[in-house]
């Protein structure tokens, strides 16, 4: 039986890209009108194109708290309503704590965790308000075991998994679910900026899954009944090596 979310109104933040780009496109294929939220404006026109009549752009820099606070507006004003965020851009920057960059981690920390959280709290009262809603995050497999070498990338993506099962807890009375998908190794511009020896071991360790099963995953977190949540969901290729 085909997936469906007909009639409702999703946005996916980090959505001209990698994972963000086919949670959208997935989404938009079980009938919700999209909205892809990126500060990338060629990355959101080609997204966007490629996706169809059902996703609009918006066009938000989530490390601007100012960006951030124009995104339900622009989305209302275009869509009506929204039910389903997917708080999903982040970004992965390495380096041992002795020897990484702190001024990098700092964006990174920012955009995974802090413009995460913002976002959710940007849409939280409305959806509460209207006793209804979905928010889901993208974490990592990095944030349930610590498997990656680079401690703050780790540390970010363990902050998000505290902060689902927080959240949730708090506003299950509202009738809004908070969830997380936590996805192995994905072939995205992320993992293609790595460079080839980290690559080479991560096939060596199980290999690479493909954006379209993170956005299978997110469909059945979002087609489970209103009484059920997916609280984590962690997807990885069969052999890899944790
Ligand atoms: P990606 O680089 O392909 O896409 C990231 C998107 O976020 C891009 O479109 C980019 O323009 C957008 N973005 C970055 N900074 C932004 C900002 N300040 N404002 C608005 N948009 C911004 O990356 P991806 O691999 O698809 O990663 C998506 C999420 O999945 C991230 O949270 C990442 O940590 C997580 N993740 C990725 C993998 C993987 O192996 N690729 C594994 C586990 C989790």
């Amino acid at each position: 039986m085909a997936v469906s979310i007909e009639g409702q109104v999703a946005a996916v933040t980090g959505g001209a890209s990698g994972i963000g780009l086919a949670c959208a496109k997935a989404m938009a294929e079980a009938g919700a009108r999209v909205a892809v939220v990126d500060r990338d404006e060629e990355g959101l026109a080609k997204a966007c194109a490629e996706i169809g009549a059902n996703a609009f752009p918006v066009r938000i820099d989530l490390l601007d708290p100012k960006s951030v606070a124009t995104m339900l507006p622009q989305i209302i004003d275009k869509a009506g309503k929204l039910d389903i965020l997917h708080a999903n851009a982040g970004a992965y920057i390495g380096g041992d704590a002795a020897t990484g960059d702190p001024d990098a981690w700092d964006r990174m920390l920012n955009l995974n965790i802090n413009a995460a959280f913002r976002t959710a709290h940007a849409v939280l009262p409305y959806m509460i308000e209207r006793k209804h809603g979905d928010i889901l995050f993208t974490s990592s497999v990095a944030g349930v075991v610590p498997v990656m070498v680079e401690p703050i990338y780790t540390a970010s993506k363990h902050a998000v998994q505290a902060f689902v099962h927080t959240v949730r807890r708090q506003v299950a009375k509202h009738d809004v679910r908070v969830g997380a998908v936590q996805p192995g190794p994905v072939i995205t511009a992320l993992l293609k900026d790595w460079v080839p020896e980290r690559l080479a071991a991560l096939k060596a360790a199980g290999g690479l899954i493909e954006p379209e099963e993170v956005a299978e995953a997110v469909l059945f977190m979002l087609t489970r009944p209103r009484n059920v949540v997916v609280r984590d969901l962690v997807i990885l290729p069969a052999q890899f090596d944790i």
